[in-house]
């Protein structure tokens, strides 16, 4: 792989003055004001902003509709009914490879380098969207990292047959195993837990589960995610989507909640969503609670909302958190990159010497105006591979 000499760039989190960053073999090799370096191709950065490639840890790829005709949202209100409108139009629509490939297309040029995608498994689709995805992630190897979750959104133990497609997943390879609202949704909290968490420990999984369910219920089943957690020795290895709950338990309560959930290494994942709470960045970060920030599902049979650009994510973020000053936009852009790379376990994450070489120019002053206006970026570099950007 050919040395690259990028010039002239603001690695964020570094004082203003430019440097350049001189990349070989896929790392960041060096960081320097006036590097010289003789007969490799250079890229000028122009003074821009550089952030760590950005990190959606919250997706649903496999449903997207990016790419294809306007759809009218033809769902009713409610989860289950929005889960019965997909199950009816699903088997309608083009492969999930080529939507999912055009949507992660978008993803890398707007400066993303990895993404966690919850895949649906259910005993309609099987295995088929996990296909689907591998055959775009693998499209797309050099330009983007994509970890599958077998996610099983139908429910688990009202869908005899998932919790064994799910083993095949995890048996083929797929990286974290998902579930859902295990009292609220599927019925059963104790259970749908031990299935799951039976299946991380066996298969050596990560672990990441969508939790909606509000206030106390939603309260209890994450104190049953992490009594199993640190019973299985899975610090570090588990999530919690959404999160409601903290934002519907008094303050004292969420605190004590995110001690234990910090105690167990447990992240979280939010996705700044329309009506329902954030969890309290501010507080998560004094406890050390990595929050990851994802798109969710982008203009799908569940919402026509969304594009695949982290920056607007983050934004909203910051906007539905109140924030107005630098350091808490600074917070919310954390969550779409460090904060989402700890929750993956991605490797060599960052901008510094001995990291990959993964980063987005963004030609802007700060994270906030970063944020802000969300101009379009000047260079995406993917293990030092060009992979997008407006100047060539
Ligand atoms: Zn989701």
């Amino acid at each position: 792989m050919s040395d690259l000499l990028v010039r002239g760039i603001r690695p964020y989190g570094r004082d203003d003055d430019p440097v350049d960053v001189l990349v070989r073999d896929g790392m960041i090799a060096r960081i320097e004001a006036g590097l010289e370096a003789a007969s490799v191709e250079t890229f000028d950065g122009q003074g821009a902003l550089a952030l760590p490639g950005l990190v959606d840890a919250h997706a649903h790829v496999d449903e997207t509709l990016w790419g294809q005709p306007w759809r009218p949202h033809s769902a009713g209100d409610g989860l289950a009914s929005l889960i019965e409108n997909e199950r009816r139009y699903r088997p309608g629509l083009p492969p999930v490879a080529e939507r999912a490939e055009a949507l992660l297309r978008d993803y890398i040029a707007n400066g993303t380098t990895a993404v966690r995608t919850h895949v649906d498994v259910d005993p309609d689709v099987g295995l088929s969207g996990i296909e689907g995805v591998w055959a775009a992630r693998d499209a797309l190897r050099d330009a983007i990292d994509v970890q599958l979750v077998a996610f099983p959104q139908a429910g688990l133990l009202t869908r005899p047959g998932t919790a064994e497609l799910l083993e095949d997943a995890l048996r083929q390879g797929v990286e974290v195993v998902g579930g859902i609202d295990p009292g609220g949704y599927d019925g059963d909290a104790v259970r749908h837990l031990d299935c799951i968490f039976g299946l991380a420990d066996s298969y050596g999984a990560m672990l990441d589960l969508h939790l909606h369910d509000p206030g106390e219920l939603g309260a209890s089943e994450a104190e049953l995610v992490i009594e199993r957690t640190r019973a299985l020795g899975l610090e570090g290895r588990v999530t919690i989507s959404h999160a409601f709950f903290l934002g519907t338990v008094t303050e004292p309560r969420a605190r004590e909640l995110l001690e234990q959930i910090a105690g167990a290494q447990i992240s979280l994942a939010t996705v700044a969503p329309g009506r329902s709470p954030v969890p309290p960045l501010r507080l998560c970060e004094e406890l050390g609670v990595a929050v990851g920030l994802g798109c969710d599902g982008i203009r799908d049979l569940w919402s026509p909302f969304g594009i695949p650009d982290l920056l607007e994510r983050a934004m909203l973020l910051a906007w539905r958190s109140g924030f107005r000053r630098d350091d808490d936009l600074t917070l919310a852009l954390e969550s779409a990159t460090s904060a989402g790379a700890r929750l993956m376990g991605l490797d060599r994450y960052g901008l510094e010497p001995g990291c990959l070489a993964d980063l987005v120019l963004v030609p802007a002053e700060t994270p906030g105006d970063a944020l802000m206006r969300r101009p379009p970026r000047s260079l995406v570099l993917k293990r030092g591979r060009i992979v997008g950007g407006r100047q060539r």
